[in-house]
């Protein structure tokens, strides 16, 4: 066994979630992963199988839970993409909140370190451009992505109240897009669809005109932001992601030059409440943690190419 730490890691059979064991791992720690699999999978965990260091249980934190000391918690569970959690609305918002003060009391019981996931949601569709923290968003509290969105900045405000009348020692990391290997295939999310559908020689379909922007992360880079700040003194959200800003329609087009696609592009409704920009400001995170991302979109693709061609492979 090694002398490393105790980690609890909700959501661990996630994208982000299995990539953090990994990492946590690697540093000689101990890991306890916890996910209910509702949209997380044990593929994403199977080459963790004879690692004696890492444990997993098949469990929901939305019904309180103690597996017995830990010394560090980081809450990744939930629904993340917009198909996912418009699909499981009340599960979101249930996981969000329940989910979320039941991870922050075993924090407060064990006086373990811990980290929320947030998210670049917070925002909404945002007025300000780019993104920083001290930005209170835009977000529409009864519309589709509602259920994500005020599910997350509640559990930004629990959280708060866990440090501020607890002293529990937290962090909150707002996530920007991130991708991958392990990025689910058919979650509906932007990189996932053109991949797939550029290595399957179809269209990939650009939502209204695909001139709304996003800030697309490598799912490494991200993952070492996320444990820099861990290891921080700061309690306040910071925002984790590439500043690189990509029209969708620059994203298919270099989605098409990685795969050496010849799919055309074809336009379909944008869906409500569409963000039309999101980038983050990350002076804080290079300020604070010294933290940057390595990794630019076409590397991180061509990082990713090999994933996305075994995933169309076993469709066939
Ligand atoms: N999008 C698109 N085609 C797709 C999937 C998504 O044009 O097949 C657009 C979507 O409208 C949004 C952006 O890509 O503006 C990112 O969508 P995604 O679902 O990846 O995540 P979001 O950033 O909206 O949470």
């Amino acid at each position: 066994m090694s002398d490393g730490k105790l980690i609890l890691v909700t959501g661990a059979a996630g994208f982000l979630g299995s990539h953090l064991c990994d990492v946590l791992l690697a540093e000689g720690n101990q890991v306890l992963g916890v996910d209910n699999l509702s949209t997380g999978r044990l593929k994403n965990l199977k080459h963790l199988e004879s690692e004696s260091r890492f444990r997993f249980e098949e469990a929901d934190i939305c019904t309180p839970f103690d597996y017995g000391k830990v010394d560090y918690v980081f809450n990744l569970a939930s629904p993340a993409s917009p198909v996912d959690y418009m699909r499981l609305g009340v599960e979101t918002l249930q996981v969000g909140s329940a989910g979320t003060i039941n991870t922050l009391e075993i924090a407060k019981k064990y006086g373990a370190g811990y980290l929320h996931a947030s998210t670049s949601e917070c925002y909404g569709d945002p007025e300000v451009h780019p993104q920083v923290e001290t930005y209170w968003g835009n977000v529409n509290p009864i519309g589709p992505r509602s259920v994500y969105d005020e599910a997350k900045r509640f559990s930004e405000a629990v959280v708060t109240a866990y440090n501020r009348y607890y002293n529990v020692n937290t962090h909150l990391v707002r996530i920007f897009n991130t991708y991958g290997p392990r990025l689910q295939a058919n979650d509906g999310r932007v990189i996932s669809n053109f991949m797939m559908q550029a290595l399957r020689g179809v269209p990939l379909t650009i939502y209204g005109e695909g001139n709304q922007t996003r800030s697309f992360c490598y799912v490494a880079d991200l993952i070492a932001g996320i444990v820099a700040l861990s290891k921080s003194e700061e309690h306040l959200p910071t925002n984790i992601g590439n500043p690189g800003e990509f029209t969708m329609i620059e994203c298919a087009q270099e989605i098409l030059a990685v795969t050496g696609s010849k799919s055309e592009l074809t336009f379909m409704p944008l869906p409500q409440d569409d963000p039309k920009q999101r980038k983050p400001d990350i002076t804080k995170a290079r300020s604070v943690l010294g933290w940057e991302p390595k990794v630019a979109l076409r590397e991180g693709l061509e990082k990713s190419l090999e994933y996305f061609k075994e995933c169309v492979a076993a469709e066939a």
